[in-house]
């Protein structure tokens, strides 16, 4: 971490961390794990579980493991792998040399299995799915006991070895825990430990047919690598007595302390693995690393910093209710880092042709432009200025209201470092009667000075040179979806996509010394926004930007109005 960071809050988990430091629970030892499973790219709500296991080994002189969860063999992959390696570390996190796979302890967990079997806390059972569903009984009703729950300690172990073996068709039989069909607790109705799934898996190829359950997995995983506190989120608040159960029953010398807290939830966007690989799969945005994506890699493409995540992370904080985090505070928390760090340059987005009719043909003034205005030791650069410039198309109105302080007939503007220009005329197409030119005159004495006697201009434009300044284009990123909770109701939520939740504009002008930006090089476009280039689509002949935010919250100012229309 930085040491922009801000500190972290205290919360609950780290309470418990703190008394069990002071109480000697684990030899004084904190380690944690953050552990996905690679079947898709890592979202924001990952950043902070992430955040949370990385910092707390950070800040109580741990360690922090990265492991893989992949005891499913379907849908897991080395892509995804690789991405979640790529996007921890982008976060600023460093497991140093423990990157660990479930996957590499199937051996140990099978004999784990063999272990609990010869304790007569495991059989095989050969209930089809639907039965073992049927057996378990409800929330109200007690379960009832598998006519296979008794088998003899032999021959549960002959059937687990010819299982593995591959003698059975798939859900022929499962490993089952032996512990209460009537626990109210539904997890605790001999939960299923092992099945049979002929599945081909990334790392371990046809090695194994049998694949352990996460209920199994994950504490002997935990167990394995002496993590000390296993912090998850909420839904396995009941699978926690099972975690327990497992590690009491084996022989293991680490029994770590599951802690649940609140996941994430995001409005305007969707965090769950399942719908983001369905937006992937049906073409909704255009890969993993679509800017409009809340993954990491989304993110990181769109040009928000690892910075700004963390600190969104670290505002949020950790508690033990669910609700809902607005998107417009992760939005802040990226403009508040940009605003420090962006350097500012001009852009024009829709450009409309301004010509100085008095300014001198072929003239050309170098213009010094501060980085940034607040920060001089971010120096400042020379902007050719000439005749013909490039003005925001929205920045002139031919019948301005009255609160306009742009362009309009007859009136004056501050072209941003540069003169003071009075509109004296358009020219406009014949047929459309769309204004093609302004015309204006420029006053000499004004140029970036103090305004001569009584000469007040209220409005300040950004321009750029015509001929100096290069092609861009330019992509207008908004929300994904249009309403806060596009889940809330049962129905299909890609109904609820934005349908401007990308704008592209082609005939963008830039500044000239954008040419050449490195890919994922962030600027404020000044008056519009933060801009990052393209790490994808963007070249050497070809300049493509992607918004980053805004300047100011505009779903803000829509919410208020809605607001006060009601
Ligand atoms: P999804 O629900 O999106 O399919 P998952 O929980 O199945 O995700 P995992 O790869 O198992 O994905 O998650 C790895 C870790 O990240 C787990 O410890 C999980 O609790 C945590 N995590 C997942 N989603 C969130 C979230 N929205 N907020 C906080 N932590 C999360
Ligand atoms: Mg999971």
């Amino acid at each position: 971490m930085t040491q922009k960071d801000s500190p972290p809050a205290t919360d609950f988990i780290r309470e418990i961390i703190e008394e069990d430091l002071k109480t000697n629970k684990h030899g004084g030892r904190v380690a944690t794990r953050f552990p996905p499973e690679p079947n898709g790219y890592l979202h924001i709500g990952h950043a902070k579980s992430i955040c949370l296991n990385f910092g707390i080994a950070a800040q109580y002189h741990g360690t922090c493991n990265l492991r893989m969860d992949d005891t499913d063999p379907s849908g897991e992959s080395l892509e995804y792998v690789e991405s979640i390696i790529q996007d921890v570390r982008w976060l600023g996190f460093d497991w140093q040399d423990r990157l660990f796979y479930a996957s590499d302890y199937f051996e140990q967990l099978y004999e784990f299995a063999i272990q609990l079997i010869k304790k007569g806390k495991a059989y095989v059972c050969s209930l089809s799915a639907d039965e073992i569903r049927e057996y378990r009984g409800t929330l109200t009703e007690p379960g009832k006991e598998s006519p296979y729950r008794n088998r003899s300690v032999e021959e549960n172990l002959d059937l687990f070895s010819r299982m593995r073996a591959g003698e059975f068709e798939d859900g022929a039989h499962v490993l089952r825990a032996k512990i209460d069909m009537a626990s109210p607790n539904i997890t605790m109705r001999d939960p299923i430990l092992y099945r049979i799934k002929r599945a081909h898996h990334y790392r371990t190829g046809t090695r194994w047919c049998i694949y352990p359950m996460y209920d199994f997995a994950h504490c002997l995983s935990d167990s394995i690598e002496k993590v000390t506190h296993s912090i998850c989120t909420l839904e396995f608040e009941n699978n926690r007595p099972l975690y327990d159960w497992i590690l009491d029953q084996l022989d293991v010398d680490c029994h770590p302390q599951q802690i649940e807290f609140a996941r994430l939830n995001l409005s305007y966007t969707i965090l769950s693995k399942r719908r983001l690989i369905e937006l992937v799969r049906k073409g909704y945005v255009t890969g993993w690393d679509d800017p409009r994506m809340p993954t990491i890699a989304g993110m990181r493409r769109r040009g928000y910093t690892p910075e700004a995540i963390r600190n969104f992370c670290v505002r949020i904080g950790v508690a033990k209710n669910e609700n809902t985090v607005d998107m417009s505070l992760l939005e802040h928390c990226v403009r508040e880092d940009l605003n420090e760090r962006a350097p500012r340059v001009m852009a024009v987005l829709r450009p409309l042709r301004l010509i100085i009719d008095n300014y001198p043909e072929g003239q050309v003034e170098e213009i010094e432009c501060p980085n940034h205005p607040q920060n001089p030791d971010m120096g400042s650069r020379r902007l050719p200025f000439s005749k013909v410039l490039y003005i925001e198309q929205d920045d002139f109105l031919e019948k301005p209201p009255k609160k306009y302080y742009r362009l309009a007939p007859g009136r004056e503007v501050r072209l941003r470092y540069a003169y003071i220009v009075k509109c004296v005329g358009v020219v406009k197409d014949e047929k459309t009667g769309e204004v093609k030119e302004v015309h204006c005159t420029c006053d000499p004495e004004t140029r970036n000075g103090p305004l001569p006697d009584g000469h007040k201009v209220e409005g300040v434009i950004h321009w750029v040179s015509a001929d100096h300044s290069v092609p861009a284009e330019v992509r207008l990123y908004d929300r994904l979806f249009r309403v806060p909770d596009p889940t809330a109701e049962r129905d299909d939520f890609t109904k609820y996509l934005n349908p401007r939740s990308l704008e592209t504009l082609a005939s963008c002008r830039v500044e000239s010394g954008l040419k050449g930006a490195a890919p994922g090089s962030r600027y404020q476009f000044e008056r519009l926004g933060y801009f990052c280039v393209d790490a994808k689509d963007s070249s050497s002949n070809k300049l493509v930007f992607n918004r980053i935010v805004s300047l100011r919250d505009s779903w803000a100012k829509i919410a208020n109005q809605q607001q006060k229309n009601e």
